[in-house]
């Protein structure tokens, strides 16, 4: 129909132009602050088996049980199509499980450890969508996997650092940090707080009452009131702790007191994914005590590779979302550092001006120049305009009696003079007048 109209799925947005250097430059600060720590790029697939996700990110979980979407093949299959049809295939609703499960296909064990690896991209989860929570986000993700040491928590929580500072937000942000515990004190916490919590099964939110049995922990997550006060006069995960843990806990702290990186102790911080053990935090904004937008989180995950039918290898990893970050630096009227796209620009003007300045535009290329061209009708008033756009400090015009001429004029915006060059001693010049 012809005045049928479309619209992005729901949950969804377009990146336009005006914010694409948001998003440009914060990719190319985590690239810069990532692979400067030692971390490399991986890249996993946006699609992969459901049963992945369900037994790394954990069955239990929202994410999982009501969040994720599936991917079916929309076309029925042809009869002599040989797949098999009963695998089922979600999109990722984050990153750590498809990075795993490549560290494991790929044979990463055997190379030495630990293995530092990042990513960042979209990921897609199907909930209730509202300002700072999307269907489709992106994340920045990164992982240190094979070293168990405090020193590793550290590690990544300082990364996580310096992408806040590089971003102008770390005066605005703060990171909130708990331990959970390992396999050997994991389930006395559990029993304490099941123990406490059953004896208050009525003051508890008729919400958090089913959650008690299923997963005594996701509790000390609530948001309802009720459950908070609850929460509040009862046992503390850190008082629960092995002398490990203690010690472990212990010394991230005392890390982060010397990097001076500002944190929260909080006893109730839990976070949504089954696997996280001992050192858990999660980033937020100063301003929302409640955590309801956390700009990210993360923690360590020991018993995840095992899990996924590896060797018992620890790890530890965080992801902040980019969407949520990108906002608040707008929020914040963030400027960010414009990038220069051009040092030289150059117009023709008509079809023999273009064939002589092609092979120019080549040559200050293979120089490592920074040259635009423009072929477009525009007159020289807009021409001119979208060079000092794109920040360049020199524009070649070349038209039609310059080619007659075999020249061409020089324009340099910087000093706002202006000269006329022989072809044969342009590209020479150009160097020199940039150099
Ligand atoms: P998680 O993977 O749940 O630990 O989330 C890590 C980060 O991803 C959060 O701190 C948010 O910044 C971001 N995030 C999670 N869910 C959403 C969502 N639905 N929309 C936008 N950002 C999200």
């Amino acid at each position: 129909m012809a005045n049928e109209r479309f619209q992005s799925p729901r949950g969804t947005y377009d990146i336009l132009p005006k914010d694409a250097p948001y998003w440009r430059f914060t990719r190319q600060v985590l690239r810069e602050e990532a692979e400067s720590s030692g971390f490399q790029r991986i890249e996993v697939p946006m699609f992969e088996e459901k049963r992945l996700f369900e037994r790394a990110t954990g069955d239990t979980t929202d994410v999982v049980t009501k969040e994720m979407f599936g991917v079916v093949r929309a076309s029925k299959m042809a009869e002599t199509d040989k797949e098999d049809s009963s695998q089922e295939f979600v999109l990722r609703p984050e990153f750590t499980p498809g990075i795993i499960r490549s560290y494991l296909e790929q044979g990463m064990q055997a190379l030495p450890q630990p293995v530092k690896l990042y990513t960042d991209g979209p990921v897609f989860r199907y909930s209730r969508p509202q300002k700072g929570r999307y269907r489709q986000f992106q994340q920045m993700d990164y992982e240190i996997i094979g070293d168990g040491s405090a020193a590793s928590d550290v590690a990544v929580i300082l990364l996580t650092w310096n992408l806040f500072k590089r971003l102008g937000l770390a005066d605005s942000v703060i990171v909130d940090i708990n331990s959970l515990g390992d396999a050997k004190c994991r389930p006395k916490m559990r029993k304490a707080l099941l123990d406490y919590l059953s004896q208050n099964l009525n003051k508890l939110a008729s919400f958090d009452v089913a959650r008690v049995q299923k997963n005594p922990f996701r509790v000390l997550d609530s948001q309802e009131p009720k459950t908070i006060a609850v929460v509040k006069a009862g046992p503390q995960l850190v008082d629960l702790l092995c002398d490990d843990c203690k010690r472990e806990f212990k010394q991230v702290l005392e890390l982060l007191d010397e990097l001076g990186i500002p944190y929260n102790l909080d006893p109730y911080l839990v976070r949504g994914l089954d696997y996280y053990t001992r050192t858990t935090f999660e980033i937020r904004r100063k301003d929302d005590e409640t955590r309801q937008n956390s700009l990210g989180g993360g923690g360590r995950y020991d018993g995840l590779v095992e899990l996924l039918g590896g060797r018992p290898t620890p790890a530890v990893g965080a992801a902040p979302g980019m969407d949520r970050i990108i906002e608040y630096m707008q929020e914040k009227e963030i400027k960010i550092p414009e990038t220069k796209l051009t040092d030289v620009f150059v117009v023709a003007i008509g079809e023999h001006a273009l064939k002589v300045t092609i092979p120019l535009v080549e040559a200050l290329k293979a120089k490592e120049i920074l040259t635009g061209v423009s072929m477009a009708r525009d007159g020289l008033k807009e021409q001119l305009a979208l060079a000092t756009r794109l920040g360049a400090r020199l524009v070649i015009i070349v038209g039609e009696r310059e080619v007659r001429d075999q020249s061409a004029i020089v324009k340099d915006l910087d000093q706002g003079s202006q000269e006329t060059i022989p072809l044969g001693d342009l590209k020479a010049s150009v160097v020199k007048k940039l150099s």
